[in-house]
C-alpha cells in the first residue's frame, strides 16, 4: 500500500474547510478506486486562525480517521503551515494544496500518473495566465521573477506555485533545508529533482478572503531576493566605484579650471548637494547589509519554525479520556 498525505495550511478558513473536505474526499475516493494501491490522509494545518477553522478541524477529525491536523499557539505564516505538514506527513506521497479550492482537487489523478513510475519526482501547476489579478499586482509579479532570475542561481518558474504532489524522497530533501527564514518557491526550485509543470488557469477563491496585501506581498518578494541571492550586497561596491570614478573626473576638471585658466574655486551649493547625495548611499548600503544582517541574526537563534498547540492525537486521547469517565 502507498500513503498519500494532503497537507493543507489554513488560515481563517471556516467558509471553505467543509467545502473543500467534500472535493478532496471525492476526488480521492476515485482516485482509490482507480488506484487500490493508494491510501490516504489529510493533515489540516491551523496557523492561529481567529475564527472556527480549528472546531471544523474537530468535526472532521471525529467522523473521518483520515483527518489529522496540527494547531499553532498563534499565527506562524503559510511557510511554516507548509514546514510543519511536510515534517508530520507519513505519506509515501505528500500533496500540498491551499484550502481555499484556487488549487483544484480535480487535478490529483492527473498530478499522481506523471509521479506513481518515477518518471518524475514532482508534478505542479503553473499558471498560464494571472486573470482576476490587478494589473499592477501583475506587473509588480512579473517584474519580481525578472529581477530574481538575473540575481539568483536558483531558477524562480514564473507562475508555479505551492500545489505540488511530491514523492518521499524530495519531501525529505525539503526537510533538509531548516531554514529559518523560508521562501518555499525558492526552496522547491533549490532542491531540484524532476518536475513536471502542468498549466492551469486561475480560480478564483471558493470563499473568504485572500490575507495577502499588496504590501505583504512586496515585503514578501524581497525576503524571497535575500534568500536566494547576495546580489543586493553587491550593489554597495558597484555604486562604491562609480563615485570614486565620478569624484576623480571632477577633481582632474577642478585643477584644469584652476591651474590653466584661472577659474576661482567656487561652489557651496554644488558640495552640499554632494554631500548629501553620497551620505544618502551609504545609508542605503548600509540598510542592505543591515537587512542582511538581521536575517543572518535570526538564523543563528535557531528558534523553532512553529509551535504546535494541540495534534489530532492529543484530541482524540482526550476525548476517549472524557468518554472513559
Ligand atoms: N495561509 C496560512 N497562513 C497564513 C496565510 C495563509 O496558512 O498566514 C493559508 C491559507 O489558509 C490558504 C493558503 O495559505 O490555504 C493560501 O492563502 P491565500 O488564499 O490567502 O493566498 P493567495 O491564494 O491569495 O495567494
Ligand atoms: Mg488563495
Amino acid at each position: 500500500m502507498k500513503l498519500v498525505s494532503v497537507v493543507v495550511p489554513c488560515y481563517n478558513e471556516e467558509d471553505v474547510l467543509h467545502m473543500f473536505y467534500e472535493e478532496i474526499t471525492k476526488v480521492t475516493g476515485e482516485m482509490a478506486k482507480e488506484h487500490p494501491e493508494l491510501e490516504f490522509e489529510y493533515l489540516f494545518i491551523n496557523d492561529g486562525s481567529k475564527d472556527k477553522t480549528l472546531e471544523i478541524f474537530h468535526e472532521l477529525a471525529d467522523k473521518d480517521d483520515r483527518v489529522r491536523f496540527i494547531s499553532f499557539s498563534r499565527n506562524f505564516g503559510k511557510e511554516s503551515g507548509m514546514y510543519a505538514g511536510l515534517k508530520n506527513a507519513k505519506g509515501d506521497y505528500v500533496v500540498v494544496m491551499d484550502a481555499d479550492l484556487q488549487h483544484p482537487p480535480s487535478f490529483l489523478p492527473q498530478m499522481y500518473n506523471f509521479v506513481k513510475d518515477g518518471e518524475y519526482d514532482c508534478a505542479t501547476t503553473r499558471r498560464v495566465n494571472r486573470k482576476g489579478e490587478s494589473k499592477v499586482r501583475s506587473w509588480f509579479a512579473m517584474k519580481f521573477y525578472k529581477i530574481m532570475n538575473k540575481i539568483s542561481q536558483t531558477e524562480i518558474v514564473d507562475g508555479a506555485q505551492d500545489f505540488r504532489f511530491m514523492t518521499r524522497q524530495m519531501v525529505d530533501a525539503i526537510l533538509e533545508m531548516s531554514e529559518y527564514n523560508r521562501f518555499s518557491k525558492g526552496i522547491f526550485s533549490w532542491v531540484g529533482f524532476k518536475v513536471k509543470y502542468l498549466p492551469y488557469e486561475n480560480v478564483e477563491r471558493a470563499a473568504g478572503t485572500t490575507s495577502w496585501s499588496f504590501w505583504g506581498l512586496f515585503k514578501y518578494s524581497l525576503e524571497g531576493i535575500m534568500a536566494f541571492s547576495t546580489a543586493p550586497l553587491a550593489i554597495a561596491s558597484m555604486l562604491g566605484i562609480i563615485s570614486c570614478a565620478i569624484a576623480f573626473i571632477l577633481m582632474i576638471v577642478t585643477i584644469v579650471k584652476t591651474i590653466i585658466f584661472g577659474d576661482p574655486v567656487a561652489g557651496y551649493p554644488t558640495t552640499i548637494c554632494v554631500i548629501f547625495l553620497l551620505s544618502g548611499l551609504q545609508l542605503f548600503c548600509t540598510g542592505i547589509l543591515g537587512q542582511y544582517l538581521a536575517k543572518t541574526y535570526l538564523e543563528t537563534k535557531h528558534r523553532p519554525i512553529y509551535i504546535a498547540s494541540e495534534t489530532e492525537e492529543l484530541y482524540r486521547s482526550k476525548k476517549a479520556d472524557a468518554e472513559k469517565k
